[in-house]
């Protein structure tokens, strides 16, 4: 409010354009923040919207139910892994994630085990930004700075230091390992971001932790919640980022890429067993009921983006947008300030040694005619999965560029 860092007014988006009111068309790297992989203003996108639109809107979704819903319910149930079987539909990612530790927290009372409140998670995460997701971001570059002392403490277990292309090293695992030994007696879950850790530092880690951390959560009979909110739907090069571990959850979220970018919704998924336990003691139900939950409109729109998706080459696509950022965005590896160039699927990121100037680097971004948000030390894109090589030669050029530019 004070001092606020310039925005750019934006006229219209189309494919992997987004065009600025003086006419200024950017290539856009962001996919605004993971939502839109089948890039802007997509005429199959539209079309849902607008037939949905003609039909109905929105009707509440206590006592009433609709095709849009049951499809799309359908869909994610058969697309995620097998032992997720009952799902529930919500606003936004961080609700989903509350959702997520809410059915942890019922699951146990169900079974009268209300000491069992707690949650367990690895340091460099990012849930959201409600009060209980805020509680498991990373404690350092979350926001317990500020809100703390307002939040429920949490276990928090070191960052895995493994990374996702190194050898695995079994001890990646102990500190997590003793932690849920120690404090297992109160723990309600564990919850983390599988392989991929997003807005806590873009950050890939090895995916043996994760079948560590399920052999973990079975030994001490503790539901594991994947949080899938940013790599679900392909980002990662697997349709689900838990996929290249293997593994199944017990609970999972996705939300961003689920209505293509185009409407703000979200899902939890989860087990017949925990379904069935809560469902099983008073007050017979799940406690949650969002009023807008299982919107028409948004659910229409995500039936279509999945089906666009399936019937898509994304996996060749992000296997080749991998490829293509490693060879152009590895020159960058060796400019002075540059700490570490990575890549995985359709994710590339550049970090820097020291915090960037976002203005400065955002105006030589717009200038270059590409439109990539950096944030703390990282200039990462993340773009439409419909981007041409041409075009993410422009992303990838702009972001070596960039890196010379904030590094002078
Ligand atoms: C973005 C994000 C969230 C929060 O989603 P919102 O829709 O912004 O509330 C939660 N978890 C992860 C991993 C995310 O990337």
């Amino acid at each position: 409010m004070i001092d606020p860092l310039p925005v750019y007014p934006v006229e219209s988006a189309s494919g992997v354009r987004i065009r600025l009111s003086g006419g200024a068309e950017l290539v856009d790297g962001m996919s605004s923040w993971w939502a839109a992989i089948h890039g802007y203003n997509h005429p199959v996108l539209n079309c849902a919207v607008a037939e949905q639109t003609a039909t109905m809107a929105h009707v509440m979704f206590g006592g009433l139910t609709h095709r849009p819903a049951v499809e799309l319910a359908e869909s994610l149930v058969a697309l995620t892994p097998e032992p997720l079987t009952r799902i529930f539909f919500s606003d936004s990612g961080s609700v989903a994630v509350e959702v997520a530790l809410k059915m942890a927290l019922q699951y146990w009372y169900a079974r009268g085990r209300m000491e069992k409140c707690r949650l367990l998670t690895i340091r460099g995460g990012y849930h959201g930004d409600t009060f209980h997701a805020m509680s498991v971001c990373d404690p350092v570059t979350g926001m317990h700075h500020i809100f703390g002392h307002a939040l429920p403490g949490q276990f928090f277990a070191p960052m895995p230091q493994c990374r996702f292309h190194d050898q695995w090293d079994e001890a990646d695992i102990n500190g997590m390992a003793l932690l849920m030994e120690q404090h297992h007696g109160q723990l309600a879950a564990v919850i983390v971001e599988p392989v991929v850790q997003g807005a806590g530092g873009m950050r890939f880690y090895h995916p043996q932790y994760l079948r560590r951390l399920r052999q973990l959560c079975d030994q001490y009979d503790l539901p594991l919640i994947f949080d899938e909110i940013a790599t679900g739907f392909g980002r990662s090069g697997k349709l689900f980022a838990a996929d290249h571990a293997g593994v199944s959850p017990d609970i999972m979220c996705v939300g961003k890429a689920l209505t293509g970018g185009y409407v703000s919704l979200a899902a939890t998924l989860t087990t017949d067993r925990i379904a069935e336990t809560i469902s099983a003691a008073p007050p017979g139900v799940f406690l949650h009921g969002p009023t807008f939950m299982a919107n028409p409109l948004a659910c229409s729109v995500a039936r279509a983006s999945l089906q666009l998706l399936l019937d898509s080459p994304w996996e060749e696509k992000t296997a080749a947008m991998a490829q293509q950022l490693r060879s152009e965005l590895a020159p960058a590896a060796d400019l002075p300030g540059v700490a570490e160039v990575r890549v995985l699927g359709a994710i590339g990121v550049v970090e820097m040694d020291a915090l960037i100037d976002v203005a400065k680097l955002q105006r030589f971004f717009v200038e270059q005619g590409v439109w990539i948000r950096p944030f703390a030390n990282l200039i990462y894109v993340m773009p439409p999965y419909i981007i041409g090589p041409d075009d993410l030669s422009k992303l990838t050029a702009a972001m070596v560029a960039g890196a010379q530019f904030i590094a002078r």
